[in-house]
């Protein structure tokens, strides 16, 4: 594909090089991947690194003397201290690797269970992923805590003030999306961090969204846990980071028992291993965790800013673009969001539409998007989602936009 020069000066042509992806067919048509809300495709760096574990020094970690155990645990701690310096956490081992970001939301939610008793309070979002709603919907179950809901407005943003509203002394737990996957939202999350720590309760963000496209500090926010997936920011899938401050992580008690998380065991009694290791049970994916720390390599090497701005000027254009068709809506249209395109057009089923232009190469995500309180709240069954990342093109906005515009005149 012959691709444009852009606004922003983002060299799209070099950088599309690197994802061996981008350049098969779909259905006889070049594929055009607008699902990175739900995957990120992957660069050779992150494959090549992936190839070279498997091929030079796979063994397990943290338990051999040999070379090669020495190698791979080496690699490993190496990712950890990417990972470190990529979020800014304080010390390494407030870094916890895990499966990804469900696995990091339960790892915490089920250690609040012995740290909430019956009648206290935690506030979830409207907004939220049934990931970072069901665990703690489970630990309400179990303790008698009470959930509350931030509600949303009908542009997708949150509402503040009834959070406010929410807030006190009963409050024990605030967890939200920093960005809404059904919608783009970007939280204020800055806010509301301060004023649930106004109250004395900690907060937990879900950042399997917002990590592609904004390098969050989490000592800068003071956020008491963060928690990403490696998938979605051009890394493997099966790998996440659970970020959790010391003292918070000292007191949640151990989430899995099993190898690599004790110090002694004994049939009487078995003492813990210290962080990270305490939630790290049992043998790690750990070609994933140093694939990881490649992925970020390679997003820092091209700068979270302009990746930013670009993504920025490619949701400005397809926002444009697509409200000329008649009759189609944007749901969530907030100041500050990532590049996600949830809509209708009309009465039509986002699934038709989802499987027409799939016939035409393009992907897109079609359904309720893990988040159906959201979908609730508009009274839909689901939307048609584009979803926009870095090595994406005006020009396959354009084949999108027609794609969208042959469904319309074939299901209407
Ligand atoms: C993708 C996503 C999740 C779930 O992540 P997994 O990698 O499937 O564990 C949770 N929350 C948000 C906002 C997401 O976008």
């Amino acid at each position: 594909m012959k691709v444009a020069s852009t606004e922003t000066g983002f060299d799209v042509e070099t950088v599309r090089k690197d994802f061996p992806i981008l350049s098969r067919k779909v259905n006889g048509y070049p594929l055009v991947y607008f699902d990175n809300a739900a995957t990120s495709q992957t660069p050779q760096q992150v494959i090549d690194t992936i190839v070279d574990y498997y091929s030079r020094y796979n063994a397990n970690i943290h338990r051999g003397v040999h070379s090669l155990s020495q190698e791979a645990t080496d690699a490993y701690e190496q990712a950890r201290l990417k990972i470190r310096k990529h979020f800014n956490a304080a010390k390494s081992h407030e870094i916890i690797f895990t499966a990804g970001t469900t696995h990091a939301i339960n790892l915490v939610a089920s250690g609040f269970s012995a740290l909430i008793k019956e009648g206290e309070e935690v506030i979830v979002s409207a907004l939220e992923h049934h990931s970072n709603i069901v665990p703690w919907q489970m630990l309400c179950e179990k303790t008698g805590a009470v959930l509350k809901v931030i509600p949303m407005n009908d542009n997708g943003t949150l509402n503040m003030n009834e959070f406010q509203n929410l807030l006190s002394e009963k409050t024990k737990l605030v967890f939200v999306n920093h960005v809404s996957n059904a919608l783009g939202t970007v939280n204020p999350v800055k806010e509301i961090i301060e004023k649930a720590h106004g109250v004395g309760a900690a907060v937990l963000l879900d950042g399997a969204q917002a990590a592609p496209h904004i390098k969050a500090d989490v000592q800068e926010l003071d956020v008491d846990f963060y928690t990403v997936s490696a998938h979605k920011m051009c890394g493997p899938t099966g790998v996440g980071v659970l970020y959790g401050k010391e003292e918070w992580l000292k007191k949640l008690p151990p989430y899995q028992g099993g190898g690599e998380m004790i110090s002694t065991v004994t049939f009487e009694k078995t003492t813990y291993a210290d962080l990270p290791h305490k939630f790290e049970a049992g043998t790690p994916n750990i070609c994933g965790g140093i694939a990881f720390g490649a992925a970020l390599d390679y997003m820092n090497g091209i700068g979270f800013e302009k990746i930013a701005a670009y993504e920025h000027e490619l949701l400005d254009y397809a926002t444009v673009k697509l409200l000329e068709i008649e009759g189609l809506r944007i749901y969530g249209t907030s100041e500050e969001k990532t590049a996600v395109i949830s809509f209708n057009i009309g009465d039509l089923h986002p699934y038709d539409i989802g499987t027409i232009i799939d016939k035409l190469g393009v992907a897109v995500r079609t359904g309720h998007h893990c988040a159906q309180p959201v979908m609730d709240y508009y009274k839909i069954p689901g939307t048609v989602r584009a979803s926009f990342a870095f090595y994406n093109t005006k020009e396959e906005i354009d084949i999108f936009i027609e794609a969208v515009k042959r469904a319309k005149n074939m299901l209407s």
